[in-house]
């Protein structure tokens, strides 16, 4: 049976990050949008220091939730605080069980410190089997070499902090997929460096680095699952569950700006005086109400779908398909209930007074990283008509 139901320790966290929004959050959210590339410290100081780190790293409802919460104080905060981050999630996914302890450890003590997943390339977004960076084997090490772009939390991960990257990088090109392994790089690695900063249209506060391999050497035992070229099915599997994992957590990124603007737009409207009439018949109801109605439904039909694949992640069932309908869902309806609720707060909803244009700002990135909402509909269309990668393009 299906059942959403949270602990009353995972309620009282979720509380507690509603609280952190509106309190920590909101109030520096402007000043960060407007300050692309400083650090709040004070902010990453408080959050390490709060018991809710350890809650974030885990994997749930309770978690996705959390995480909801916190963008909806503010997307691009939430991402920048120090956690292990897209790097942790692939070393959960497909590390071994010493090698979580290694890597992970380091997020239980000391400074403030961050994680971070490199896979695309120049050349490379989407289509993931076109990756160039390139890892050989050389006695005990594994010398990686390429550039990786767009790489969230590259910087603070390895300049500000004794953190890691998770690399994508093909043992054999002549593989295709089934030669893509990610290898962890630990900060300070001679032959690893941050190159630039990229100024984005939204989420200011999370850098976003390029990070270039010149001959960096990593101990073999740095790769993330096994270095034999498998299958082209096996060989890719470890990597890509690393999404299972992430897809259902951008998508309540992805609602947690939503809702920040639908809570906006209704008290914006209660100030004017302008009521929401649920009970009127379809044919009675002013256009505002028919819109701000839709934006309800479309925002609760993504909840319910981030739910079940995070419900489905925690009882540890196979979730691929639902993780992807979830994060296409989502990304999507954040991108259209934050420019609705510009469009209908007028001249106010695209002012800067308000944070309805930083809204709509922040909510586009969660239809574009962690595979762009037209490659998770690919990959629900292949899966619901049991098409291959290669039968559905
Ligand atoms: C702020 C930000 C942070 C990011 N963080 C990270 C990160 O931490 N790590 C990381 O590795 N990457 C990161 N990315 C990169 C992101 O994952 C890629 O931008 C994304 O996967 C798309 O790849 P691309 O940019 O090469 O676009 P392309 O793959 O070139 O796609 C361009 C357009 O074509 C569409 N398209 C492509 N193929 C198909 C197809 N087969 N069918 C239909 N439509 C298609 C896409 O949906 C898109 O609309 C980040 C990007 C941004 C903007």
């Amino acid at each position: 049976m299906i059942d959403f139901e949270l602990l009353p320790t995972e309620k009282s966290t979720v509380e507690l990050a509603h609280e952190i929004a509106q309190n920590l959050f909101r109030p520096i959210s402007r000043y960060y949008d407007e300050h692309e590339h400083e650090d709040p410290w004070d902010l990453f100081d408080t959050m390490w220091n709060l018991r809710l780190k350890g809650s974030l790293t885990a994997v749930g409802i309770g978690a996705a939730l959390m995480v909801q919460e916190l963008c909806w104080g503010d997307a691009g905060l939430y991402s920048a605080i120090p956690t292990p981050g897209l790097g942790g999630a692939a070393v959960r996914a497909a590390g071994t069980p010493e090698q979580r302890r290694h890597f992970l450890a380091r997020f239980t003590n000391g400074k403030p410190k961050w994680g971070a997943m490199a896979m695309t390339e120049p050349g490379c977004g989407s289509d993931t089997a076109a990756i160039q960076a390139t890892a050989v084997r050389d006695g005990d090490y594994w010398v990686l070499n390429g550039e990786k772009i767009f790489v969230t939390m590259g910087h603070r991960a390895l300049d500000l902090s004794d953190g890691f990257i998770v690399v994508w990088a093909t043992v054999d090109k002549a593989a295709g997929r089934a030669g893509i392994k990610s290898f962890v790089v630990e900060a300070g690695t001679p032959g690893m460096k941050v190159e630039k900063l990229e100024k984005k249209l939204g989420i200011k506060a999370s850098d976003t680095a390029t990070v270039v391999f010149e001959n960096c050497r990593i101990p073999l035992n740095n790769i993330l699952g096994k270095a034999e070229i498998k299958t082209k099915a096996e060989g890719f599997k470890g990597a890509m569950a690393t999404f299972d994992i992430t897809r259902p957590v951008i998508a309540a990124q992805a609602l947690g700006v939503a809702r920040a603007a639908l809570d906006l737009l209704k008290e914006e409207l209660d100030k004017k005086g302008i009521e929401i009439r649920y009970d009127l018949a379809h044919n009675r109801q002013t256009a505002l109400e028919h819109d701000f109605m839709e934006m309800e439904s479309n925002w609760r039909a993504a909840h319910l779908l981030m739910l079940r694949a995070m419900w489905q992640l925690q009882g540890r069932t196979p979730n691929a398909l639902e993780a992807s309908m979830a994060k296409a869902k989502a990304g999507r309806a954040a991108t259209l209930i934050t420019q609705k609720a510009v469009e209908l707060m007028g001249p106010l909803g695209y002012s800067r007074k308000l944070l309805f244009e930083k809204f709509m700002r922040d909510a586009k990135i969660n239809d574009i990283f962690e595979g762009t909402g037209q490659i998770n509909m690919l990959i629900v269309a292949r899966r619901v008509l049991g098409f291959t990668r290669d039968q559905l393009k």
